[in-house]
């Protein structure tokens, strides 16, 4: 930005909410992609006026903006590629409203998700979604990105809680979304719309929530299979059996492989695992629903169910899922997780398939995830040092998201497009699709200033 516009910008946030100081440029190129692009400023703005008046300004002179929150976005969604200016809402972090007997709450997009969490606990309430990032990634995130979770299967994702939205558009212009009302059937859904548009419509300044009653009663068990194939079955049986387990994860053989001894995990030599959490708000209704999930996997062959007695003996069959993570990271320096999601009748197929891929390519890879809702996880390992291994896990990636698209499925059950994925559009939407989209952001951002780059929408 040139002497006149930093000089306009300060004007509008202050001195301190503003800075194009290296150290904050070099910090801002990046989220928790691989991506990188220096912003040429960061902003810090603390009202919806102030922003109204940086869009204005930035329509005007034509200046890239880039809304952040965290900055944990996967797929450099939040990297400024276009350079320009960031538009970092952390300091928009109130809680404006909670309101029990309406079952909503509204609030700044950068409140913190655990921050929500906590305050919401005292009224026995919750927000659902739970990303495994919730004690860093903002509230705003989540609606830009259509976050969701290990409990998606029963409890849905951010999509389905959000009932309206404030927006500033890219000339300035506010809008208000949806309804205050659990029900509404007017209009154009334009909050639906903007839930998933990854900050290239508009910078959302207030949300309203959609909140739960927290069940109150768990029951965890973990399910191994000699067979991949079982577990598939058993897990298309579970969703057929009229119980909706509130956490349905599947496990591939070599997640298996690498969580076996770490942290103190224990486990035979099986090709897979399903860990499963039923809740309720009474003991009798979660264990009730858990006897049904055993019956069924007994049936499709489970070798050996462990059901917890105790909070710590539950602890220990999470400890199974979470370890992945880690012990997969220490077989090469870096990876890549993907968030392909089929029908769940498909899962099996897109495990096998996934296997096939990625031992042509001759990468070491775990596959995990939410079979509850088809959501999978293919993690691939390699040294980005190396260009032939950063060659071949690009061909993996890619042909599985050809493969996903083949099975009826989506490139993205969670993190969203962004840069990563904006290449493989075209694999899942049609060219009509696509240009309805185009259309869209044209109508929204004419002059293309908000979030450019992103999911194929130039152009
Ligand atoms: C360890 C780890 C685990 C993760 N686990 C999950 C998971 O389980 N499920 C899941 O869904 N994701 C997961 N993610 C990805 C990420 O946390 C989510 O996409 C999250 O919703 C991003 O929130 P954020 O505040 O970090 O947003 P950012 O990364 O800062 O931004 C993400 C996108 O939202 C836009 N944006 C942010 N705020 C606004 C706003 N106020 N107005 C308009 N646009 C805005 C940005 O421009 C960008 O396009 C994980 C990431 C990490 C690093």
């Amino acid at each position: 930005v040139n002497e006149t516009f930093k000089r306009a910008l300060i004007g509008i946030v202050g001195e301190a909410n503003f800075s194009d100081d290296i150290l904050d440029r070099v910090c801002y190129a990046y989220d928790a992609s691989d991506h990188a692009h220096r912003p040429e400023a960061a902003l810090w703005p603390v009202s919806r006026e102030q922003i109204t008046q940086i869009l204005a300004f930035s329509s005007e002179h034509r200046i890239p903006v880039t809304p952040r929150g965290a900055g944990t976005s996967l797929t450099g969604a939040a990297v400024p590629v276009h350079g320009g200016v960031i538009l970092d809402l952390c300091l928009m972090n109130q809680i404006l409203d909670i309101r029990i007997a309406d079952r909503r709450v509204v609030l700044q997009p950068g409140v913190i998700y655990a921050d929500l969490e906590r305050a919401l606990a005292p009224h026995g309430f919750f927000f659902p979604p739970d990303p495994a990032s919730s004690s860093v990634c903002t509230i705003g995130g989540n609606v830009a990105t259509n976050a969701g979770g290990i409990r998606g299967a029963k409890y849905g994702v951010t999509r389905d809680y959000v009932l309206g939205l404030e927006v500033v558009l890219a000339d300035g212009r506010v809008m208000r979304t949806g309804s205050y009302c659990i029900k509404s059937s007017s209009g154009y859904d334009l909050t639906r719309l903007l839930v998933g548009s990854e900050g290239t419509l508009g910078v959302i300044t207030e949300i309203l929530l959609r909140i739960q009653p927290r069940p109150t009663a768990v029951q965890t068990g973990l399910a191994l299979f000699d067979s991949l194939q079982d577990a598939g079955q058993g897990v298309i049986a579970i969703m057929h059996s009229g119980v909706v387990p509130s956490v349905l994860e599947i496990l591939d053989e070599r997640s298996i492989q690498v969580v076996r001894g770490e942290n103190g995990v224990s486990l035979p030599e099986v090709k897979a695992i399903l860990l499963v959490e039923t809740d309720g708000f009474t003991e009798t209704e979660a264990s009730f629903q858990m006897e049904k999930v055993i019956e069924v996997l007994k049936k499709h062959r489970a070798v050996e169910i462990r059901v917890a007695r105790s909070p710590q003996e539950a602890e220990a069959l999470w400890r199974v899922r979470r370890s992945i993570g880690s012990a997969a990271a220490r077989l090469r320096p870096s990876n890549v997780s993907e968030d392909v999601t089929v029908p769940i009748s498909r899962i099996t197929d897109l495990l096998a398939g996934i296997a096939a891929i990625v031992g042509r390519h001759d990468l070491p890879f775990v596959v995990f995830g939410h079979a509850g809702d088809g959501n999978l996880h293919p993690r691939i390992m390699y040294d980005p040092a190396d260009p032939d291994q950063t060659r071949r896990v690009q061909h993996a990636v890619g042909e599985i998201f050809r493969l996903t698209c083949d099975l009826g499925g989506t490139l993205t059950g969670e993190h969203g497009i962004g840069l990563a994925k904006a290449p493989y559009m075209g694999y899942e939407h049609d060219p009509v699709e696509m240009e309805m989209m185009r259309a869209i952001k044209r109508l929204f951002d004419p002059h293309h200033i908000l979030n450019r780059g992103k999911m194929a929408l130039d152009g």
